[in-house]
């Protein structure tokens, strides 16, 4: 009886996990198509912008569309993060700093009847990590906070040093020993139903009505989370309140240095020839009017095999490959490896908004210099563009 109960346990178990791949599947793909539209709606949003004058009425809502657009984005982000197929740039950082440049918005976004209190330890050790993976926790796991207080509470914001040793670890499984840097929310509202506890991390578990939960919030931080090989641990008394943990690993001694964020420039401009692939047509033209804008010559190809032809018939100077990754008849990635042997002086940017090939398992981009994440804005490609040609 007891052998059979185990059985049960793990079948049910590898369900689960079965089920929690395939939705990650399905919640990648779609978000990966869904990302290219949003790309094609802030591109011409932004030319439109730049074309009206500014006094234009129709400005506000061009506005309005962006917006909307880049709300979409982060929830398409969000289901990317989930599937672990988000292109990601860790940085070394100061946990405390990012949170402090958060409390600000975090105050608003849990309204004036609950009181935000900060604990941090000053001598917090640094960890790697992308710092809107972290804007993305706080946010999260502060509106679970503030919907499980019916008015009026408190929400802790606490991060400590912690040393997880082989006891602990047996308590609680896929821990491993090690030292973490620890971040910590807590809150004074109606804590968890114990039989939720186990698909708590579920995307779209939800006990919110309708409209309300998308069941995403949760999800999404263990995606990041496991991607940044740490741990979750939740600790909750119904009535009393709940306490969110997060463990990140600490690095090693000598990379305890923060890195520098660079600060902003004007767009830079180029008059060189770039050979645009991408399979998906109206992303092709938004991003030749961008491309343009900047200064370059463009020439669009809709296919890999069109890029061949043009690349094959002039005798054009063709200064760099701008291609998308995943198309149907060739990749991206191969693309660029065919056209290198035809032309070896030519320089490469990828862009997609997810990639396996780009994108190792654990998320780091291989080569992010040669990189750029969909959807994009028109400062952000003008850098790269300079920083590949101009190497
Ligand atoms: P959503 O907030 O959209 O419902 P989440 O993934 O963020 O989705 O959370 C899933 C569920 O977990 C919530 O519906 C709620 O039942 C529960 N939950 C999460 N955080 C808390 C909390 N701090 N206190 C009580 N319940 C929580
Ligand atoms: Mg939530």
């Amino acid at each position: 009886k007891e052998t059979e109960k185990e059985k049960l346990g793990l079948e049910q178990k590898l369900r689960q996990a079965l089920k929690m791949e395939a939705i990650g599947r399905l919640a990648g793909g779609v978000a990966h198509d869904f990302n290219n539209m949003l790309s094609v709606i802030l591109g011409n949003s932004e030319i439109i912008l730049e074309e009206l004058e500014i006094k234009n009425h129709i400005t506000l809502h061009i506005n309005e569309i962006q917006k909307a657009a880049q709300r979409s984005a982060d929830l398409t982000r969000q289901l990317l993060a989930f599937a672990r197929k988000q292109a990601i740039s860790p940085k070394i950082l100061s946990l405390n700093k990012t949170i402090e440049g958060m409390l600000k918005m975090l105050r608003r976004l849990i309204g004036e009847d609950i009181e935000l209190v900060w604990k941090p330890n000053n001598a917090l050790w640094h960890i790697k990590i992308d710092p809107s993976q972290i804007d993305q926790i706080l946010v999260n796991l502060c509106v679970n906070a503030r919907d499980a207080i019916k008015d009026t509470g408190r929400v802790i914001i606490e991060t400590g040093n912690v040393q997880v040793d082989a006891d602990y670890c047996q308590k609680l499984p896929g821990f491993k020993p090690g030292s973490y840097t620890m971040l910590a929310v807590s809150d004074n509202g109606c804590g968890i139903a114990k039989e939720n506890l186990e698909n708590l991390f579920e995307p779209f578990f939800t006990t919110k009505e309708l409209g309300e939960g998308t069941g995403l919030g949760l999800a999404t931080i263990y995606g990041i989370v496991k991607q940044n090989s740490g741990f979750i641990d939740v600790y909750s008394e119904p009535g009393e309140g709940t306490t969110f943990k997060i463990y990140f690993p600490k690095l090693p001694e000598n990379s305890q240095k923060e890195e520098a964020i660079r600060p902003k420039k004007e767009l830079p401009e180029g008059k060189e020839t770039i050979l645009l692939v991408e399979d998906e047509k109206a992303l092709l033209i938004v991003t030749k009017l961008m491309l343009e804008r900047l200064g370059y010559k463009v020439l669009p190809a809709n296919t890999p095999q069109e890029a061949f032809k043009i690349s094959e018939n002039g005798k054009k100077e063709i200064d760099l490959l701008m291609t998308d990754v995943v198309m149907p008849e060739m990749s991206g990635k191969d693309l660029a490896e065919e056209m290198l042997k035809a032309r070896p002086a030519i320089k490469i940017l990828f862009m997609s908004g997810y990639d396996d090939n780009l994108i190792s398992s654990n998320g780091y981009i291989k080569d992010e210099m040669n990189f750029i994440s969909k959807p994009f804005f028109m400062s952000d490609l003008s850098k790269k563009l300079r920083k590949i040609l101009d190497k």
